[in-house]
């Protein structure tokens, strides 16, 4: 290994502080990915990530190069037939998959849940029942990581269940740490990307479906070309390589983090993640601060902050951060004056620590 990285303290939502080693294992011999040695580890790592949510023999991951979006455009744009979808709307990214509909021509019913509190089930079930159009899918974001709230996956899993209904997921922000079962959960397809409780660089995104319901979309018309998820499966499977390029040294970067979160443990990595959420929040509430989500239905992954009274200005906030080797996030709701701040990625309690120092000094200083 060479000399030092800087190490930089991202309390953004992703890309996120990663290890020395991880951005290490990104300087490697060049290679064609279209050699058999590339496919290899492209399997690995399709089979690794697989395995942290379902059985490898009847789910698959479907790698593409891409930002978290690209994969939950694949997964929306693809999948559904002629039969209306339901898209579950609390959050920037649940709005994110009504807009990729939107663009798609598919039809949907948008059902809007409050952005800080739980889903209203009974309300959801209604809307499932009362729909003069037969549903097949339902789309819903797992972790909204605008707010920091977690939806009850599960329970809208009970739900799709009953009614026949195929579930799609966007567990960006969860995967790899907050638990999921896809086969209990009855999710049929999940969209990630490497960039978030992965600890991975960005530019890698996934989907993982029930092998099954991959076959069955071998005779849709597609809508789409780059991001068609069966021709990227059907690729993959006979080929073992991805259809375009891939992000090579990313997916080297990939491998080395799967083994880095392999090594901690994913119970773990959740449990370091809590910690240095409990370290924030009374940092918080010391400072007279508070925040949006209540902590029943939160993530303890990222905690939308209300804005301090008085002489406060984002960006002013964000520069005094940035000179410091700390990087944070605005809000990402109109409407809702807040900043985001998430503890992901290769940080501990001891980052937050210094964190929540600078920003008691900010605060005395307006
Ligand atoms: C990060 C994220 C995405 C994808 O964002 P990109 O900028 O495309 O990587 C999608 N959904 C959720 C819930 C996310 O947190």
């Amino acid at each position: 290994m060479s000399s030092a990285v800087k190490r930089n303290i991202l309390l953004t939502p992703g890309p996120v502080t990663t290890t020395e080693s991880v951005k290490w294992s990104q300087v490697v011999p060049d290679i064609c990915p279209r050699e058999a040695e590339f496919g290899e580890i492209m399997e690995h790592i399709s089979t690794e990530l697989t395995r942290l949510v379902a059985e490898p023999d009847h789910y698959q991951t479907v790698l593409f190069g891409g930002s978290g979006t690209a994969a939950v455009e694949s997964m929306i744009s693809s999948v559904p037939g002629n039969e209306a979808m339901i898209i579950v709307n609390n959050g920037a990214y649940g709005k994110r998959m009504c807009e990729i509909a939107e663009v798609y021509g598919i039809d949907y019913l948008e059902f809007r849940s409050p952005l800080d509190d739980a889903i209203n089930m009974d309300a959801l079930e209604k809307c499932i029942q009362s729909s003069d159009r037969m549903i097949s899918h339902l789309a819903v974001v797992h972790h909204e990581t605008t707010t920091g709230l977690l939806n009850r996956v599960k329970d809208i899993g009970l739900l799709c269940k009953k009614y026949h209904i195929d579930m799609m997921v966007d567990a960006m922000s969860s995967f790899a740490a907050i638990p999921v079962q896809m086969k209990e959960m009855n999710i049929s397809f999940l969209a990630s990307s490497s960039n978030k409780n992965l600890q991975g660089m960005p530019g890698v995104s996934f989907v993982i479906a029930e092998k099954s319901k991959l076959d069955h979309l071998k005779d849709k018309k597609p809508r789409n070309y780059y991001l068609n998820l069966y021709a990227q499966y059907q690729y993959f499977a006979e080929n073992a390589q991805m259809r375009f390029t891939p992000p090579v040294q990313t997916l080297y970067a990939l491998r080395q983090a799967i083994q880095e979160l392999k090594q901690e443990g994913m119970a773990q990595r959740y449990e370091r993640y809590k910690a240095s959420w409990k370290t924030l929040i009374s940092g918080l509430k010391r400072l007279g601060l508070t925040y949006l989500v209540p902590e029943e239905h939160h993530s303890k992954i990222i905690t939308s902050i209300h804005e301090p009274h008085g002489g406060y200005d984002f960006q002013s906030m964000h520069d005094y951060f940035y000179s410091k080797g700390i990087m944070i996030y605005p809000g990402k709701l109109e409407g809702l004056k807040t900043f985001r701040i998430a503890n992901i990625g290769d940080i501990t309690s001891k980052d937050i620590e210094v964190f929540l120092e600078l920003l008691e000094n900010y605060l005395s200083s307006i």
